[in-house]
């Protein structure tokens, strides 16, 4: 097959200006590769603890005065960046398929993410940020005023798989915030995300005030989360516990966003066309590299032998290419280093006697990290396809015989991201997402409706992650209550000449009619 054409925007001279704002004193560079080929696209400076400091230090200069603009006037930075960022979707979707490889679809559905989070907040942010009135301890007299802080310089780590998403929309409520933000892409995927900041001070956001380093995260990670005031990472679970560790040594606060082994459950009154094509995106999106996507479907023994043959057989026809237009249905993983991690546990299934129904092989005819749809069956606990996650294209299919084996089963599991369940019956649905220990749950859908719903908080439990994003924590959490108390006039204490058991009495009496004040 003749390699992709790469688009005419993608120079040398449009790659280097980008990377050129990433600081790396000593000259060392990784070299950020064209995934679909394997071809240099640049040499991505790397970021000394030297240089991560100075990051810091500028970021940290650029917050005391952004910090000082009312937050209308830092709000009407992002109405602008809102229209940037949707008029340079393409050329940021170009970027984001050189770099991760994913087809244009979820190239483009990705380019979506920051805008939606900045029109969520853009409705949010003003009252979130505004001092709350509280009423003190003595009615009249006294009155607590909640005043939100920002924390100051916020690290963000972020990931490959959605790195335009993950490098950008976690640091918009950061910085409507008041905060400045130092983040960490991850080497392979640096260039969408430093398009996307180059439109955001396009758009007004003060220079200095977003910086970007680049390296292997164990070498940044350390400097970044000891000059940080709040991290946000997401990634796995093996790096969030790294990073959880530092942060709380260092007394901050930290949101970690991590992997999933993520159960659909299929009841047996379910729309078989609707569930159907929801699945094999569930499923297959993004080459299978999305944290909420689905790993594990369990099918009504009724209803199991049509629901696989369908599945199997849409899964069967998927198209696999190289592209940088809508053909392809299914993109390349990331690497080829991803792409052997991905057969190793299709390769560890079928050695403990599971069974592969389509696909099952790497694509080397295509480029170097392909590897075709595949589904399993017979998976089991002792198989790392069914215990640890995945993050490829390889869903395992589990016949139950009661919704209380299939609840069991969904649960069995250290991760608690997403889930999804299928029914032709929404209550019944609702109860069963009640029993599911996952931070979000999607009802006929197997994950993007969660995920969409900016207003709510979206989060894992268990090993799959502390705090959420999105949702009114989803900006808050970068900031600190500070409780500013006023007492009008000295009324706590005993009177003068009012003797202690008096006083005492007079003061347990109050507190009983409060209650009822409050009550009421
Ligand atoms: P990863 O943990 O290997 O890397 C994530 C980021 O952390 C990268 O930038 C990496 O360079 C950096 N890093 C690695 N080691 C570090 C260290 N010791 N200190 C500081 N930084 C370090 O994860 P990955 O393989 O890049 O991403 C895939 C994982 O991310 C999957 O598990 C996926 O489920 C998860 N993920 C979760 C969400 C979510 O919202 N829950 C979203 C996307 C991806």
């Amino acid at each position: 097959m003749s390699a992709p054409t790469r688009p005419a925007g993608l120079t040398d001279d449009f790659l280097e200006g980008l990377v050129r704002r990433v600081p790396g004193r000593t000259g060392a560079t990784w070299k950020l590769t064209e995934v679909y080929t394997g071809e240099v696209l640049v040499e991505l400076p790397q970021s000394t603890p030297e240089d991560i400091e100075d990051a810091f230090a500028r970021a940290r200069a650029a917050q005391e005065l952004w910090a000082r603009w009312p937050v209308k006037k830092r709000l009407e930075v992002f109405h602008r960046a809102h229209t940037l960022l949707l008029d340079n979707a393409l050329t940021t979707a170009d970027l984001i398929q050189a770099e991760s490889g994913k087809n244009r679809r979820m190239a483009i559905e990705e380019t979506c993410d920051p805008p939606m989070v900045i029109s969520h907040y853009l409705k949010r942010a003003a009252k979130l940020l505004a001092p709350t009135r509280h009423g003190g301890p003595i009615p009249f007299v006294s009155s607590s005023t909640e005043v939100r802080v920002p924390k100051g310089v916020v690290g963000i780590i972020a990931p490959w798989n959605f790195p335009f998403a993950t490098g950008l929309s976690d640091a918009i409520p950061a910085l409507m915030a008041g905060n400045a933000v130092v983040v960490k892409p991850d080497n392979k995927t640096a260039l969408s995300p430093l398009f996307g900041i180059r439109l955001l001070e396009e758009a007004g956001l003060p220079p200095g005030l977003f910086q970007v380093v680049c390296g292997e995260g164990p070498d940044v990670g350390p400097t970044l989360i000891d000059n940080a005031d709040y991290v946000m990472f997401t990634g796995s679970t093996a790096t969030g516990r790294v990073i959880g560790e530092r942060a709380g040594r260092n007394l901050i606060g930290c949101c970690l966003e991590l992997g999933g082994k993520n159960p659909m459950i299929v009841l047996d009154d379910v729309d078989k066309a609707e569930w159907l094509e929801s699945t094999v995106f569930g499923a297959f999106g993004n080459t299978g590299q999305i944290c909420m996507h689905i790993e594990r479907i369990y099918l009504p023994e009724s209803r199991y032998d049509e629901l696989r043959s369908a599945f199997v057989e849409r899964a069967a026809s998927l198209s696999i290419g190289a592209s940088y237009d809508f053909g392809p249905e299914i993109g390349s993983l990331v690497s080829p280093d991803h792409m052997e991690r991905v057969a190793s546990h299709v390769a560890d299934a079928v050695g403990k006697g599971a069974t592969v129904l389509t696909g099952g092989k790497a694509r080397p005819d295509i480029g170097p990290a392909f590897f075709e749809p595949t589904v399993l069956e017979g998976v089991t606990k002792d198989m790392l396809a069914g215990s640890v996650e995945t993050f490829g294209p390889v869903v395992g299919l589990y016949p139950y015989r009661s919704v209380d084996e299939a609840v069991r089963l969904a649960n069995d599991t250290d991760y608690g991201l997403n889930a999804s369940i299928w029914s032709g019956n929404l209550e019944n649905a609702e109860r069963i997402a009640a029993r599911i220990e996952s931070g979000n749950v999607n009802i006929n859908d197997a994950l993007a409706t969660a995920y969409a719903s900016k207003g709510s908080p979206s989060g894992g439990v268990k090993s799959s992650g502390v705090g959420a994003r999105h949702g009114d924590q989803g900006l808050l959490k970068y900031t600190d209550a500070k409780n500013v108390a006023v007492l009008k006039k000295q009324v706590l204490g005993a009177r003068p000449g009012q003797d202690y058991d008096g006083y005492v009495k007079q003061m347990l009496s109050s507190l009983k009619l409060m209650k009822k004040l409050h009550v009421r």
